[in-house]
């Protein structure tokens, strides 16, 4: 009886310093790596990194590990800041119309499985333009499932008949007593609101389910059922009712446009990033850049083959988009334009594999230094826009001692060739996530 009591006195005293141990934010020392800081066009070569808890200790050529800590051994790999896409739709995983009907639940396990699949293509940080991504976020936050960290706008708000609008022609808007908002939502991409009290409320509501920021939708789109390319969604007054929404919540408005007209009425209203722009003429890029307007172009999403659902009129707007990204990019060098690194892959989970393709296809305009910086320390300028509505308050998208330790691990040199980053499985050696060790593959 005796020697057993003491067995279970020893096996609790056990299990109680193990949980202590646990409890102790993990150390991890990464050597021998080469490290692409998120700025610098060079690398630095034969670095240690150490994390401590979530953030990077310190960076030095040698470094001895503190008694406990992990050690990955880099073995001369390239070791990056975690990449950052500015303009996803993590819950738009679907065809539209499937989207009306799939169960809520088949979609939100859709969002995790697709955080997850982000992850580990290296990106972990997204900037979610439109959809219902906050509760997904507090999960992965919580620790329960694997995925990036997310900036989130909610839905979209949009006009009847605008981009977002993909309701049947004989559906009667709200206020002709068509259904409610939710009913109209599309599981939360987009949000319908016309008129100043209307648009004022929508934005409110975003705020409400815990918006980081706020998404408009003031062009005609790509993947639009009504609103041809050429024209200006909201009015002036729309426009500023949310901005000055916004400006009073200490954040800022994205849109989604593409002309001249749209984005002139944008700038003007005083938005702060707009979202694809392809069919602008060099002076309104230039306004943007004299603005410090951040231009959030994508390459991918128009050069890749259009999704298979989308209709044919689709696919000659997106051909049209893609007639204009020369163009787009070109006046953005040459007004250095603040250009984010942006895919807004959308409605199907095979079809955002090529995500990374946004990598390669932006070396007909950038150089590989260039487009790197776009995806870590150039998007992560974008993010602070959220003031103190920022999730994730600390450094992000940069290899520097106090910044938040999200790092990649890479095999082969992406400064030299970006075509190392198309086969995620292969070569991210090591994913890390807010000091955490998501994928190790290097030992
Ligand atoms: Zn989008």
């Amino acid at each position: 009886m005796k020697f057993h009591n003491l067995i279970w006195s020893l096996l609790i005293s056990f299990l109680f310093v193990g949980s202590i141990l646990a409890q102790k934010p993990v150390t991890t020392l990464i050597t021998n790596a080469n490290i692409f800081d998120g700025k610098s066009e060079q690398l630095i070569t034969g670095q240690s990194v150490l994390v401590e808890g979530n953030l990077i200790k310190k960076i030095a050529p040698s470094i001895k590990a503190p008694k406990g800590a992990e050690v990955i051994d880099a073995k001369g790999a390239t070791l990056t800041p975690g990449f950052i896409d500015a303009h996803t739709h993590l819950a738009w995983n679907l065809g539209v119309s499937e989207h009306f009907y799939a169960p809520l639940d088949y979609q939100y396990a859709l969002n995790l499985a697709e955080a997850e699949n982000t992850l580990m293509r290296g990106f972990t940080t997204i900037r979610d333009v439109g959809g219902q991504v906050v509760g997904t976020k507090r999960a992965i936050d919580e620790g329960y499932f694997p995925g990036p960290r997310i900036y989130s706008s909610c839905a979209a708000i949009g006009m009847t008949t605008g981009h977002g609008d993909f309701r049947a022609p004989s559906v009667a808007p709200r206020m002709m007593g068509g259904p409610s908002e939710t009913e109209a939502e599309t599981a939360g991409l987009v949000m319908f609101a016309d008129g100043v009290p209307e648009v004022l409320t929508a934005s409110r509501m975003q705020f409400r389910k815990g918006a980081h920021f706020l998404k408009l939708f003031v062009g005609g789109a790509v993947s639009g059922m009504y609103d041809p390319l050429d024209i200006a969604e909201y009015s002036m007054e729309e426009l500023k009712a949310a901005v000055g929404e916004a400006e009073r919540w200490n954040t800022y408005v994205a849109v989604h446009t593409y002309t001249d007209g749209s984005t002139r009425m944008a700038i003007e209203a005083g938005v702060k990033s707009l979202e694809h722009c392809n069919l602008l003429e060099e002076e309104t890029v230039k306004l943007a850049a004299e603005k410090d307007v951040f231009i959030s172009a994508q390459a991918a999403l128009f050069m890749n083959p259009a999704p298979p659902s989308f209709t044919p009129a689709q696919v000659e707007r997106q051909q049209m988009a893609k007639e204009g990204l020369d163009k787009l990019m070109k006046a953005c060098k040459k007004y250095n334009a603040k250009v984010l690194f942006g895919t807004d892959m959308v409605a199907s989970m095979e079809s955002k594999k090529a995500q990374v393709t946004e990598f390669t296809l932006r070396k007909d305009w950038f150089t590989n230094a260039q487009i790197l910086k776009q995806a870590t320390s150039g998007n992560a300028e974008a993010l602070e826009l959220s003031g103190p509505r920022n999730p994730y308050p600390g450094k992000l998208g940069v290899i520097e001692e106090g910044a938040f330790a999200d790092i990649l691990l890479i095999k082969g040199n992406p400064l030299e060739k970006l075509e190392v980053l198309l086969e995620p499985e292969k070569n991210l050696l090591v994913i890390m996530k807010d000091g955490k060790v998501f994928k190790n593959i290097i030992k």
